[in-house]
């Protein structure tokens, strides 16, 4: 999995296959407070290519039992990795007929899809037979991200498969559009269309789930996002039938961020929120110094989140290794002079729009995508674009 899931990088493979080892896991606690750990179990893999990491975990979470930490099997959610699941059509289509990329080598698969539900209430089956506490599903979101184009357009988002198609001609009564009009009752219909689809998946998982007597979550990405819009997801459900939120964001404390923009949400909630920050993004930071660490456990103490620390993808000195724990003191509070508030401001990723430009965007955007996922090169030299948009 680790050569799978890093193929161009140097990796510490040595401290990624101690991460789970009892020692570790001690100094994990010691340090940060552990409560909770979320692990590998299915990355979107084929299962005969995940039978090593299922016994590697197998083997190992009884280290996780002896320190009383809970475990929440990580299963990949609407994605798959292409060449290992090309006998089924699990996937999304945009308005063009294109399969939708997610990262390199994967492809977005259709909550609305029967032979994707499946294989998803299957993965999550094989996760409930290991004795996790809990099951985790991540990146649940319907299709693709919308991009508004001027003030009046959205680009396609979301699914055009047949599946959706025909559910949307049966409910609304008219075809899914290829650009959306931002001023119609086309666009309202849509996004709660996706929404619906996208929940009932959530809520069959939670009941799989729950019917085992485990704990339920999903990843909510950033919420400064209008969730229903972007993700397709409806807070307030999710917060139904999980039992737990967790957000994922570019709001590691610092000097220009916090994550202060994330309590009015938090504070009403009765379950427990998991956040994970980031400063730069996955694999594009070397670890988090001791002030750093400090900094996200005094924020989290003061706005009533429970940090989560990604352990394993950190880059120092271009090598991929699992967190340092033995270069670190335990977490304390701070007098953080990092930004106290920023105020959530619905946000939604914009471009140029005009009748003309708009087509083109849109006609552009999934080939696009493509090229900056599965091209090394276009990737390389666009990806301060990337991250200025999704930051
Ligand atoms: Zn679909």
């Amino acid at each position: 999995m680790i050569r799978l899931k890093y193929p161009t990088h140097k990796i510490d493979r040595r401290s990624l296959w101690q991460s789970y080892d009892q020692e570790q896991l001690q100094q994990a606690r010691d340090t940060l407070g552990i409560t909770d750990a979320w692990v590998s179990y299915s990355w979107g893999f084929s299962e005969q290519t995940e039978q090593a990491d299922y016994q590697f975990l197998r083997d190992r979470l009884v280290n996780f039992q002896r320190l009383g930490i809970k475990t929440h099997a990580y299963v990949q959610g609407t994605n798959l990795v292409w060449a290992e699941h090309q006998d089924t059509d699990y996937y999304c289509r945009d308005y063009r007929g294109r399969l939708i990329p997610y990262h390199r080598g994967r492809k977005l698969t259709c909550p609305n899809n029967p032979a994707f539900q499946a294989y998803l209430h299957r993965k999550v089956a094989l996760a409930l037979e290991e004795e996790v506490d809990g099951v985790f599903v991540d990146n649940m979101h319907f299709g693709l991200f919308p991009v508004m184009l001027g003030k009046g357009r959205f680009t396609f988002f979301g699914c055009q498969c047949a599946y959706c198609q025909e559910q949307f001609k049966r409910e609304v009564g008219s075809p899914i559009p290829g650009l959306f009009h931002r001023q119609s009752e086309l666009f309202e219909a849509y996004i709660d269309f996706r929404v619906r689809g996208l929940m009932a998946l959530v809520r069959a998982l939670a009941a799989q789930i729950h019917a085992s007597g485990k704990a339920f979550g999903t990843n909510s990405f950033d919420p400064r996002y209008e969730t229903r819009l972007f993700y397709g997801t409806d807070l307030q459900q999710l917060a139904q039938v999980q039992d737990y939120l967790l957000f994922e964001n570019h709001h590691l404390p610092s000097k220009k961020r916090s994550n202060a923009y994330l309590q009015p949400l938090v504070s009403p909630l009765t379950l427990p929120v998991f956040v994970v920050s980031y400063h730069k993004g996955i694999g594009r930071e070397k670890q988090y110094s001791q002030a750093d660490l400090n900094a996200v456990y005094s924020e989290s103490q003061a706005l009533g989140y429970a940090p989560c620390y990604k352990a394993s993808e950190y880059t120092t000195k271009h090598v991929w290794h699992n967190m340092r724990f033995e270069q670190l003191q335990p977490v304390h509070k701070v007098e953080s002079r990092r930004a106290q508030a920023v105020t959530l401001e619905s946000d939604i990723p914009r471009l140029p729009g005009g009748r003309w430009l708009s087509r083109v965007f849109n006609r552009f955007y999934v080939p696009a995508m493509e090229r900056y996922y599965e091209n090394k090169l276009v990737r390389r030299s666009m990806a301060w674009l990337f991250y200025r948009v999704v930051r």
